[in-house]
């Protein structure tokens, strides 16, 4: 049994970039939802008794009939999971440390990360996410359709940004690229250099 995870902070903690209603909406009706059609899902699998974690890496396993559900339905659950924890009213500005340093190799700098992350959001078509994901030793920017984890490729997520129009829509309306650009005014980057 899965259940939903409490947010870190009140739903109008991260205005005004993203909005209170915008964040209980998200929280409380679509990441809800995601735990209980996961929960229906698994029931009677043995998935049943997994973690969210272990459910996400062993999609590729689940019976056939249940495999779209637990795929959509498991990286709803997750990929909120770490959206919400990345996520904090005045994070820390920038990367520091290893993954700084990681970073600007992979990248050149901080910026030109920021730009390939931001590029990765708006030419995603349709719903899905935005990626820093670690591939062995180093970092590389990607996106994923729907609710598709890069956990399941065997890679790991450092941070995400979901660029579903129910994540941006009532603050900005159509203008996704205005949402990716203000997202790093919330970022805790403690959290993401943990995940690395
Ligand atoms: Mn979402």
């Amino acid at each position: 049994m899965i259940e939903l995870m409490k947010l870190p902070y009140s739903y109008e903690a991260l205005e005004p970039v993203i909005g209170r209603e915008t964040v209980e909406t998200h929280h409380a009706k679509h990441h809800q939802t995601y735990v209980d059609n996961l929960n229906k899902a698994i029931e009677g699998t043995e998935f049943a008794e997994m973690s969210i974690e272990e459910i996400i890496k062993n999609i590729n396993n689940a019976p056939e009939d249940k495999k779209n559900a637990i795929r959509n339905n498991g990286g709803g659950v997750y990929n909120h999971n770490l959206y919400w924890e990345e996520l904090t009213p005045g994070g820390a500005s920038e990367p520091t440390g290893a993954l700084k340093e990681a970073i600007d190799k992979a990248f050149g700098s901080f910026e030109k990360f920021k730009e390939e992350f931001e590029n990765a959001g708006k030419t995603r078509f349709g719903s899905g996410w935005a990626w820093l994901v670690k591939d062995g030793d180093e970092v590389k920017v990607m996106s994923t359709a729907n609710q598709d984890c890069p956990l399941t490729d065997g890679l790991i997520p450092l941070l995400g940004n979901d660029v579903w129009e129910h994540a941006y829509y009532l603050d900005y309306k159509n203008a996704r690229a205005k949402y990716l650009s203000e997202f790093w005014k919330i970022v805790n980057w403690d959290k993401v250099a943990e995940r690395f």
